[in-house]
């Protein structure tokens, strides 16, 4: 059920719009796909110039700069084993950035807020594809629930913040993402970037094999980070309105799915790597499949537009003009 209304209101290309996180892989998505649409107005002091976790600095920054509008990208993220390793950081830290953007957004009276949340929020085996409504009805994937638990907290916040205050907080749930900007470090990233260092290291090292963790049997949707800032850039212009004042969370994927070991084969060819790969499974598998029903957000006219290989691509040549990782 669709429990919206829309409603004619664009931002104005002025206003401020706070992106927290600019520097990661969505908030500076996020930047580029502004600043290419013609706003001109956007803040987004990097970490060492607002840190998230201060509240009094938090509280600060929104009286001095006044955003009008805010997409809260800043989280504490990673990858499989990183959120298996960290549990404690991960639910720390991202419950106290989004506690103090959340709360000081609605005491600066800003009518819009975008909260990026995540696909781990779903239970582990929860039907696919998942729906918005399948939110909070089953037990979370062990590997990444610290993570997963906060981000629920962020999005039970908008809501509430909407029940109670009126305000039209708006939570996204987008589907493994990837792109430039990305996390290429083999402790703590994700799959896709993880695995186009890997194959881009053993082919400059001539390596006989590259070692993919799991069994690659389970199935990942993956969405360029570009299509994910697109997709929130048109919520923040939708005036959507609440009638229900609990609805306004939207799945943000491409309903592309492959398997790990489909995606490997792919990344491998890409780079030209000519090795073997060989699967640990001794290294968890995560939860099976992970894909998002984005027939909301299609509804309003959004649909990714990058193919996953010609995102890996450009990705990989973001990767080497940036000359991440070994020659
Ligand atoms: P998840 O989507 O939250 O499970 O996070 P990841 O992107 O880290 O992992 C997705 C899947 O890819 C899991 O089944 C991993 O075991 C598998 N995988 C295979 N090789 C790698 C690798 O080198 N790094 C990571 N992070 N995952 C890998």
């Amino acid at each position: 059920m669709m429990c919206c209304v829309m409603m004619n209101r664009l931002v104005d290309k002025n206003a401020r719009i706070f992106v927290a996180g600019g520097n990661g892989l969505v908030g500076s998505a996020v930047i580029r796909q502004l600043e290419k649409q013609g706003y001109t107005n956007i803040l987004s002091p990097s970490h060492g110039k607002l840190e998230l976790m201060d509240r009094v600095a938090v509280e600060k920054f929104f009286r001095t700069h006044c955003p009008e509008y805010v997409v809260l990208a800043a989280a504490r993220v990673g990858g499989i084993h990183a959120n298996n390793t960290y549990p404690a950081e991960f639910i720390y830290q991202n419950l106290m950035i989004q506690n103090h953007v959340i709360h000081e957004s609605w005491r600066h009276n800003v009518s819009r807020l975008i909260f990026l949340g995540s696909s781990c929020m779903y239970p582990k085996l929860c039907p696919q594809p998942m729906r918005e409504e399948d939110l909070m009805t089953g037990l979370l994937e062990p590997t990444n629930s610290p993570y997963a638990m906060a981000k629920i907290t962020g999005v039970e916040m908008c809501r509430s913040y909407n029940r109670q205050y009126g305000t039209s907080y708006i939570s996204v749930i987008p589907t493994n993402l990837y792109g430039p900007n990305d996390n290429f470090d083999l402790e703590t990233s994700h799959v896709l970037p993880a695995l186009i260092r890997k194959f881009h290291e053993a082919k400059m090292s001539d390596s006989p094999s590259v070692v993919v963790w799991g069994t690659g049997s389970p199935k990942r949707e993956f969405l360029h980070v570009n299509d994910l800032a697109d997709a929130c850039i048109l919520l923040l212009n939708s005036g959507l309105k609440a009638i229900h004042k609990d609805s306004m969370i939207f799945n943000i994927g491409s309903g592309m799915e492959i398997s790990i070991g489909e995606l490997a084969g792919l990344i491998k060819s890409i780079v030209g790597y000519e090795g073997t790969i060989i699967f640990d499974p001794s290294k968890p598998d995560g939860t099976p499949r992970k894909l998002v029903d984005s027939s909301r957000v299609n509804a309003m006219g959004w649909h990714s537009k990058i193919q996953l290989a010609d995102g890996i691509i450009k990705t990989y040549e973001w990767f080497l003009n940036n000359n991440i990782g070994k020659r």
